[in-house]
């Protein structure tokens, strides 16, 4: 039952197969069992059951709230949820709790959705391991599945992945089975990096289709609400229900809901894919390129129309991003003062040393650095050279996409990730925080252009790690890109981790040592 999608699970609690209250009990369990994967920051587990059985009573009335009724969810620790702390997985709003729930978060709860907790990663979503926040780093639940387990002889607790991120705990909640839809943010590729390390699907809106109030903000010209779930059509359901104005974010347009599936075939030769040459980056895995190419073919043998583009810019989005990234941070940090929100230093000697030293305890020291940077670009003798500049790049590499898309291009087809997923230990030596900002050489320029893309995993590695191919299209076309993806999905039968439960080599049923499964319990 955990391994369904939404479609499939909703259907059997229609069916009365199931009940919300049990169904919302055996993803509790199994978020018990799973602990130490260190996904989840906050389990709001009587909230839950609460829920489930007002779901429950709807549904023996046969009046469920909509598609969504009795289905458990999880939420990035980043989004606002009445209370119920909302932490950013950082010391400086440890105790902060919200008066107030995103829209996002308040639609999926209008549905009949069950909360099940806030999910665990990087510190104000800064970063792309879910390795830096303040609540430790998250673990990718395929460390503990068979087909990892079986290429190494080390002990699961020292030999375990990354989840990618920064919503590395949402991934993680869908891959390993304890909801069927998570909430993300994506800024520069925080939802589809984690997904295609973990092996689940991943939709990053295009920008002000989906409402950010509530959302606290990283980048404001860059985020958006981003969705993961196991399938693409439960990705389409849930952007159904997520589209649409927002009074409160005035960066929303006008779309109306579409309760719609997919279609269950989508004609693919009527499509015309372009390979960007520029994404043939360095440090692309020779893995990688394979499914890239497989997945090529796939197209053209189907009849699909396959070309190579040109994105000239690509090579500057890194640096672009950068900038544009710390100088937004500088300002929206500014409001962490200790007076307004979360912690306060008890040092009170003067105000200055106040704020100081309560910035200093709060943050750690990927947020204070870039807060330190983007104040220098924003200074007065540098805003030209740097932020300026680097708003002009940005409309370069926009304008890149655009011209592609007017060509007759429908989509592009590139890898997600450069490889499948690091082993902790190697991710967090100090020379591979470069190669972290330099992952998302393939996400971040789809955020600066404001587009759609989808992440759609495709294979696993000869490691035994999820792969994950990203689709990009132009504005709007975000049903068509989940379209083609479920048409991927369709042919390349992506495993389901719970495919592999019970089968681990180390002889326990989730590959966990023991002294992680007496800390699960
Ligand atoms: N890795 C990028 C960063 O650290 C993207 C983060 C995100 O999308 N939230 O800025």
């Amino acid at each position: 039952m955990l391994g369904l999608t939404i479609k499939e699970v909703s259907l059997a609690l229609r069916e009365g197969r199931i009940s919300p209250t049990e169904l919302c009990r055996r993803c509790l369990n199994h978020i018990k069992k799973t602990q130490y994967l260190n996904a989840y920051i906050t389990v709001t587990e009587e909230l839950a059951l609460k829920q489930a059985q007002e779901a429950e009573s709807r549904l023996l009335k046969g009046a469920p709230k909509g598609p969504l009724d009795g289905i458990p969810f999880a939420v990035k620790d980043n989004f606002c949820t009445e209370n119920i702390k909302t932490t950013c997985a950082s010391r400086m709003l440890k105790e902060y709790t919200p008066p107030y729930s995103a829209t996002v978060v308040q639609k999926l709860l209008d549905q009949g959705a069950v909360l099940m907790g806030k999910t665990n990663m990087d510190e104000f979503a800064m970063g792309s391991g879910s390795t830096d926040g303040a609540f430790g780093p998250v673990r990718n639940p395929w460390s503990y599945a068979a087909p990892y387990r079986e290429q190494t002889e080390e002990e699961p607790d020292s030999d375990w992945v990354i989840t990618g991120g920064s919503s590395g705990g949402s991934a993680a909640a869908v891959a390993s089975l304890t909801s069927y839809l998570a909430l993300g943010s994506d800024t520069g590729g925080s939802t589809r990096n984690p997904a295609a390390l973990c092996g689940v699907v991943a939709l990053k809106p295009t920008y002000g289709l989906v409402s950010r109030y509530g959302l606290i903000p990283l980048v404001n010209s860059m985020d958006v609400p981003g969705i993961l779930t196991r399938s693409a059509n439960d990705a389409a359901i849930v952007l159904g229900i997520l589209q649409g104005l927002d009074i409160r974010d005035s960066t929303t347009i006008c779309s109306p809901s579409a309760l719609t599936e997919l279609p269950e075939d989508f004609d693919i030769k009527n499509i015309c894919v372009g390979i960007p040459k520029e994404y043939h980056a360095p440090g692309l895995s020779q893995e990688m390129l394979a499914q890239w190419s497989r997945i090529a073919d796939m197209f053209e043998t189907a009849g699909a129309r396959v070309e190579q583009v040109s994105l000239p810019h690509t090579q500057h989005s890194i640096v672009c991003y950068h900038v544009l990234c710390h100088a937004e941070v500088a300002s929206n940090m500014a409001r962490f003062d200790g007076l307004e929100y979360g912690h306060r230093s008890k040092v009170d000697s003067s105000t200055e040393a106040m704020y100081a030293t309560t910035r200093h305890e709060g943050f750690n020291d990927v947020v204070r650095g870039r807060i330190l940077s983007g104040n220098y670009f924003l200074l007065k003798q540098n805003y030209e050279h740097y932020f300026v500049k680097a708003q002009q790049v940005r409309r370069m590499i926009a304008d890149d996409f655009r011209r592609v898309f007017s060509s007759g291009v429908d989509m592009l087809l590139t890898p997600t990730t450069l490889s499948d997923a690091a082993r902790y230990s190697e991710f967090t030596q100090e020379d591979n925080r470069t190669r972290s900002a330099q992952e998302d050489i393939f996400t971040q320029p789809v955020n600066m252009a404001g587009l759609p893309a989808v992440s759609v995993p495709t294979a696993l590695s000869s490691r035994g790690l999820p792969i994950g191919l990203q689709l990009i299209g132009p504005t709007l076309q975000d049903r068509k890109l989940l379209a083609v993806a479920r048409w991927i999905e369709q042919r390349v039968g992506f495993p389901c981790i719970g495919h592999y439960e019970n089968s681990s080599k180390k002889g326990s049923d989730t590959g966990m040592t023991k002294r992680e499964q007496s800390s699960a319990v």
